[in-house]
C-alpha cells in the first residue's frame, strides 16, 4: 500500500474541507516585504556605487545584498502563481520586479516553472528540473566523463555550482523553451530576457567592476547559492515517479522561523506542490492537516540534513527510486524508498534488490 500513488489533485480534494475558505485568497500585503527588500537592493547599490566604502563594509553589503535577491526571488515565485494579486497584467509586472535581480522574465517562469515543473513535477523526460536518470547519462559523453571524477570531488564541486546554477538553469530554460512559445509573444519572452540582463550590463559600464562585483556579482551569487539550496533539497533526495505525487516526490524542510519569514515560507515545498495556487503564508497549517492525516508518506528534515544526504548521495537515478555513483556502480535509496538521512548507506549494484514492488508498474490510484 506504501508504494501507491496519488495525484496532488488526490490529495487537494481531501484536505480542502479542513480548510477555510479565506486560505484560497490572494494575499497583497505580501508585497510590503517585496517593498522593504527593494529598499534595501536600491539603497546597497546606490551605497556602493557612490561612496568610496572599504572592503569589509562592500562585502558586508553584498551579502545583505545576496539575500535580498534570494528574497524577492522567492516573493517572485508565489507572484507569479497568482497568490499576490489575482490580475494577471499586474501579476506579470511585479513578478518582472521581484525577479529582475536573477535575471529571470516572468512568461519564461511561467512556463518552465507552474506549468513544466509543477505538471510534471520528477517525470525523468518532462520536469525540466528533475536529475538525470543513468539511461540518460549513458547517452551524453561529456556527463560520462564528468562523472569519472571520483564521488568525493563532485561532491565538492556539486555544491560550488549551487552559486552559478539558477542562472546558467535559467538561461538554459530561455533556450529550451523561447520556441514553444507562440510567434506573436515571443518578442514579449524575448524583452523579458534582454531587459534585465541589459540593465546589469548597463550597472557594470556605469559604476565599474570594482563597484559592480559588490553590489551585482558577489550578490547573485549568493543569491543563486541560497536558492538553489532550496530548490536542490526539494526533489534531488526523492525518486522520479510515474505519478505526480507531491508526498512521493517533495520534502519539505524545516528552517529557523525568522528564515521562513525571510524566505517567505519557501521551505515548505509539498503543502506547495498540493496548492501551487494558495499563498504560502497558510502552508503551516496545510501541514498540520498533511501529518495528521498522511503521516507515513510525509517527508520533512532539518535543511541542513537535507543538504547533508545532498552530500552523502550521488545525483543520478537508477531506475527511477533509486540513485547510482555511475563510476563506482553503488546504488542508494531515495526518500520513502529506504533513505535514511541518519544512516546513509550505499550497495553494490550486482548485490541490488529484486523484490521492489515500485519498479514493477504497481501504480496507485491517481486520478
Ligand atoms: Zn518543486
Ligand atoms: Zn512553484
Amino acid at each position: 500500500m506504501k508504494n501507491d500513488l496519488h495525484t496532488f489533485g488526490w490529495y487537494a480534494a481531501r484536505l480542502i474541507p479542513h480548510l477555510p475558505k479565506k486560505v484560497f485568497q490572494p494575499v497583497p500585503a505580501r508585497l510590503l516585504g517585496g517593498l522593504a527588500y527593494l529598499f534595501i537592493v536600491t539603497g546597497g547599490i546606490i551605497a556602493i556605487s557612490l561612496f568610496d566604502l572599504n572592503f569589509w563594509l562592500s562585502a558586508g553589503i553584498s551579502v545583505i545584498l545576496g539575500f535580498s535577491f534570494a528574497g524577492l526571488g522567492f516573493l517572485g515565485h508565489e507572484i507569479l502563481h497568482g497568490t499576490v494579486v489575482r490580475k494577471h497584467w499586474l501579476r506579470d509586472w511585479l513578478g518582472a520586479i521581484a525577479f529582475l535581480p536573477l535575471s529571470t522574465g516572468p512568461s519564461l517562469w511561467i512556463k518552465w516553472h507552474n506549468v513544466e515543473h509543477h505538471g510534471h513535477t520528477q517525470d525523468e523526460e518532462r520536469d525540466p528540473d528533475a536529475w538525470l536518470s543513468h539511461d540518460q547519462l549513458k547517452k551524453n559523453p561529456i556527463l560520462k566523463l564528468i562523472y569519472r571524477i571520483p564521488f568525493s570531488v563532485r561532491s565538492v564541486f556539486g555544491f560550488l555550482s549551487l552559486a552559478v546554477t539558477f542562472t546558467i538553469h535559467s538561461f538554459r530554460m530561455f533556450l529550451v523553451y523561447f520556441k514553444d512559445f507562440k510567434s506573436q509573444k515571443r518578442p514579449k519572452v524575448l524583452l523579458e530576457f534582454l531587459i534585465p540582463w541589459s540593465i546589469w550590463i548597463g550597472l557594470l559600464f556605469i559604476i565599474g567592476f570594482g563597484n559592480w562585483i559588490f553590489a551585482y556579482l558577489l550578490p547573485l551569487l549568493i543569491a543563486n547559492f541560497i536558492v538553489m539550496s532550496y530548490i536542490a533539497t526539494n526533489h534531488r533526495l526523492n525518486p522520479l515517479v510515474p505519478v505526480n505525487d507531491p508526498l512521493a516526490n517533495s520534502l519539505s524542510v524545516t528552517v529557523p522561523k525568522w528564515v521562513d519569514v525571510l524566505h517567505f515560507n519557501f521551505s515548505y515545498h509539498t503543502e506547495h506542490h498540493l496548492f501551487p495556487g494558495m499563498n504560502p503564508k497558510y502552508y503551516p497549517l496545510v501541514k498540520k492537516h498533511i501529518k495528521k492525516m498522511w503521516p507515513e508518506r510525509y517527508h520533512e528534515m532539518p535543511m541542513w540534513k537535507a543538504m547533508y544526504a545532498l552530500w552523502k548521495t550521488p545525483r543520478v537515478y537508477y531506475q527511477k527510486d533509486r540513485l547510482i555513483d555511475p563510476e563506482e556502480e553503488h546504488l542508494y535509496d531515495t526518500l520513502g524508498r529506504g533513505l535514511d538521512p541518519d544512516d546513509i548507506r550505499s550497495q553494490k549494484k550486482s548485490k541490488e534488490k529484486q523484490d521492489n514492488p515500485f519498479l514493477h508498474g504497481k501504480k496507485g490510484m491517481g486520478n
